[in-house]
């Protein structure tokens, strides 16, 4: 009999694939320059630079069919420090855990 840890069995992996990209409803600053296309590129209340949201409160560089990124080699550098697994990660993903495929 193969020896599977309990966790492995009942909690289903941390993964992008099974997330409904929960943090693409962040606000993303700009704080350095990665080509963002301007199209996407919104002003905050205070004058800085972030992502552009769309009504339905993704990031407006998200693709709706595939909840992936379109601009992911221009991709802010928040969005590239954002860590799979990390604790605002599983902090998203539970935050909207209902619309999880
Ligand atoms: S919240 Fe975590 S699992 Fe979901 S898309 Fe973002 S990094 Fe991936
Ligand atoms: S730029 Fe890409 S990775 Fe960053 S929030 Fe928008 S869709 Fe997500």
């Amino acid at each position: 009999m193969t020896n599977i840890p309990l966790t492995e069995i009942t909690e289903p992996a941390v993964t992008c694939s099974t997330c409904a990209a929960c943090c693409c409803q962040l606000e993303v600053m700009l704080i350095t320059e990665t080509g963002v296309p301007e199209r996407f590129i919104d002003t905050d209340d205070w004058g800085g630079e972030v992502m552009l949201r769309l009504d339905d409160g993704w990031c407006a560089a998200l693709d709706r069919n595939t909840m992936m990124c379109t601009i992911y080699e221009k991709r802010p550098l928040i969005c590239r420090e954002f860590e799979m697994g990390d604790v605002e990660c599983l902090n998203e993903r539970q935050g909207i855990a209902t619309v999880y495929r």
